[in-house]
């Protein structure tokens, strides 16, 4: 039986929740998480976006991976924090910024992605699945 998820950004304009069960949990190095969240990865919970419901407008930000796929980073455009990701390859789903969730004890992340762009500084779980690039 799945918890209400819920979470939004620092000002509360941008809100959201679900019941749905997150379909996957994982912290995302790549360079354009490092510079949109500002820190060493981008650490998400990927729910289906059908299932979300979003109070207030993110605005997006468009940019194209190395692999020629495009990712839209939602952020709260009052607070500027960063709330959502859309992906264009899997656009049933929409990645949650864990940092913005009530309760962010409940992320468990099972996998590191593009760790080839991680940083020295950047310790990882010893536990998670390591990709060096993202899911092929
Ligand atoms: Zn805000
Ligand atoms: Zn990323």
């Amino acid at each position: 039986m799945a918890d209400t998820l819920s979470g939004g950004c620092a000002c509360g304009a941008v809100r959201y929740e679900t019941e749905a069960d997150p379909v996957v949990m994982l912290n995302c190095h790549c360079r354009d998480c490092q510079r949109a969240g500002g820190g060493g990865y981008g650490a998400f919970v990927i729910v289906p976006q059908a299932a979300l419901r979003l109070q207030g407008e993110p605005r997006y930000y468009k940019t194209v991976g190395d692999a020629g796929r495009a990712v839209e980073r939602g952020f709260c455009a009052t607070c500027g924090s960063p709330v959502t990701a859309k992906l264009e390859r899997l656009p049933e789903v929409i990645g949650l910024l864990a940092a913005g969730l009530d309760d962010p004890s409940r992320f468990k992340p099972a996998m590191d992605l593009f760790t080839q762009s991680a940083w020295p500084w950047d310790h990882m779980h010893p536990a998670t699945q390591k990709l060096p690039r993202g899911l092929s």
